[in-house]
C-alpha cells in the first residue's frame, strides 16, 4: 500500500453524472488487483477520503469510474488535468480467478461495472473467456463498451428498453450461467438479492464473488465503520473486502 500525490491525466464525463478519471500513480498500479480500492483524499482541506474502486489499470497509472453522489465526488468532478490527486493504495482483498477456470461470468448492475472492469482485463490478459452482463435503468446509464477491454463478449440489459433487452440483468442470468466457471457481482443490494434468488431457483452450487460498497472511514481496518456481521463472524469491509463470496453475507445486516 502507498500514498501518492498522483497527477491527473483526464477526467471526463462518461455517462450523465459518471465520470471516468485516469490518475498518473505506477507505483499503486503495479501492485493493485481487481477488486481492490484507492482511498481518494476528495477537498484540499482536512477531509475524509473517499474509497473508490480500480477501474483498470495502465504501465504508469490507473482508472477511477466514479458517480457524483456528494461534497466529495463534486469536488473530485472539478479536479482538472494535470493538477494532483492524494491516493492511497490498493487496498482490499479482491476477486480471484480459479487458475483452472476458463469462462468467466461477470454481472455488473450501473456503476457497479467499475471493479468488473479490471477483472475482464486481467481475465483476457490470462486468456480467458470473459462475458460481461451489463444493466442499467437506461441506456444513458450503460458504460460505454469501447472503454471495455477487447475481447469480452457484452449483453445489455435496460430496465425501461431503452437498449438491447428490457429488464433487470438479474432476469437474463440463468441463461449464462452452465457456462460460467466462476461468476462475479458487482451492483446495488437488490441486484445481489435477485441474483441469489435466481440460482437458489436453478438449485446451482455456484460460489459468487461480490464487491460490497458499504460506507467506510478510514479503508485502513482502523475505525470499524465498515464492519458487517456475515455466517463467519464479524468482518470488516475494507480489509476482509470489499470483495465476498455471496453465500456468506447475511444481506439482512448490510446496510449501504
Ligand atoms: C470499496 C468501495 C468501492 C467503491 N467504488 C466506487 C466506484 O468505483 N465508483 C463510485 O462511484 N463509487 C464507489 N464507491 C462509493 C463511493 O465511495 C461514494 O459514492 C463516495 O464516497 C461518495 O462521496 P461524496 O462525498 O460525494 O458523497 P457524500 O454522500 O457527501 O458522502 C458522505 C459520506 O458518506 C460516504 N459514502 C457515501 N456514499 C457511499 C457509498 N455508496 N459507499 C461508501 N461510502 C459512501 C462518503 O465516504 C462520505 O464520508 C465505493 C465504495 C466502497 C466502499
Amino acid at each position: 500500500m502507498k500514498q501518492v500525490s498522483a497527477k491527473i491525466i483526464s477526467n471526463t464525463e462518461v455517462m450523465p453524472g459518471c465520470y471516468l478519471l485516469c490518475a498518473e500513480a505506477p507505483d499503486i498500479a503495479a501492485m493493485a488487483g481487481p477488486g481492490q480500492f484507492v482511498m481518494v483524499k476528495c477537498g484540499d482541506k482536512l477531509t475524509l477520503r473517499r474509497p473508490f474502486s480500480i477501474t483498470s489499470v495502465t504501465n504508469s497509472g490507473l482508472y477511477i469510474l466514479y458517480s457524483l453522489i456528494g461534497k466529495g465526488t463534486l469536488w473530485l468532478t472539478q479536479r482538472r488535468k494535470g493538477k494532483e490527486l492524494d491516493l492511497l493504495g490498493p487496498l482490499g482483498n479482491g476477486f480471484y480467478i480459479e487458475p483452472a477456470t476458463k469462462n468467466l461470468l461477470l454481472v455488473a448492475g450501473g456503476i457497479g461495472v467499475a471493479p468488473l472492469v479490471f477483472l475482464a482485463q486481467q481475465a483476457i490478459g490470462r486468456e480467458k473467456s470473459v462475458t460481461l452482463l451489463l444493466g442499467a435503468r437506461t441506456a444513458a446509464g450503460l458504460y460505454p463498451t469501447k472503454f471495455l477491454p477487447a475481447g469480452v463478449q457484452t449483453v445489455v440489459t435496460t430496465e425501461d428498453g431503452s437498449r438491447s433487452r428490457k429488464g433487470m440483468v438479474s432476469d437474463i442470468l440463468p441463461d449464462y450461467t452452465d457456462q460460467a466457471d466462476q461468476i462475479y457481482a458487482c451492483g446495488p443490494v437488490a441486484m445481489y438479492q435477485a441474483i441469489a434468488e435466481q440460482i437458489q431457483k436453478q438449485k446451482k452450487e455456484k460460489s459468487i464473488q461480490v464487491s460490497l460498497e458499504i460506507r467506510m472511514g478510514c479503508g485502513l481496518g482502523a475505525c470499524y465503520s465498515c464492519s458487517i456481521k456475515t455466517k463467519n463472524g464479524m468482518k470488516q469491509v475494507c480489509q476482509d473486502g470489499p470483495v465476498f463470496d455471496m453465500n456468506e453475507i447475511i444481506w439482512q445486516e448490510v446496510k449501504i
